[in-house]
């Protein structure tokens, strides 16, 4: 199967690396080895905006332990806790960036969704009018 666009390749390349069980550019980040805007920290989950932002508002929130969640399809029980600190997170993280009226909470889950990074994470969108249905 050829990939239709640069971004499914680049998709595609990211997936076949995180099955490798490799680290990501998130570690990096969490580290601090790579600076970051941190808007929301505590010792289970960090949220700083994402490099590319796709709206005014656009947080990423991201477990510091990733415990197996490369995506969100790869959750098992164990992951329940902190699967809902990271979606409570979200809601400070809209709540401080006065977006609390209307956000969006996006998981890019595999190379079909054009997930890029293989560290499970949040997308926080908002600080201007979202489209519905998202490409
Ligand atoms: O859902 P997906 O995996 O495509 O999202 C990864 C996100 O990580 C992208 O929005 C990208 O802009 C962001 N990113 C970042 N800082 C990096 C690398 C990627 O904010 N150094």
């Amino acid at each position: 199967v050829h990939a239709k666009s640069d971004e499914e390749a680049a998709a595609k390349v990211a997936a076949a690396y995180a099955d490798s069980g490799g680290p990501t550019i998130f570690d990096k980040i969490i580290s601090k080895e790579i600076p970051s805007t941190i808007i929301y920290e505590d010792e289970k989950v960090l949220a700083f905006r994402d490099i590319n932002p796709q709206a005014p508002v656009h947080v990423l929130v991201i477990p510091k332990l990733r415990d197996g969640l490369t995506q969100l399809g790869k959750a098992e029980p164990r992951h329940e806790d902190i699967l809902g600190h990271l979606f409570y997170a979200a809601k400070i993280v809209a709540e401080k960036e006065g977006i609390l009226d209307g956000f969006r909470v996006v998981i890019n889950n595999g190379p079909t969704a054009c997930q890029s990074v293989y560290h499970l994470h949040l997308h926080v969108l908002g600080g201007r009018q979202l489209k519905w249905p998202p490409g």
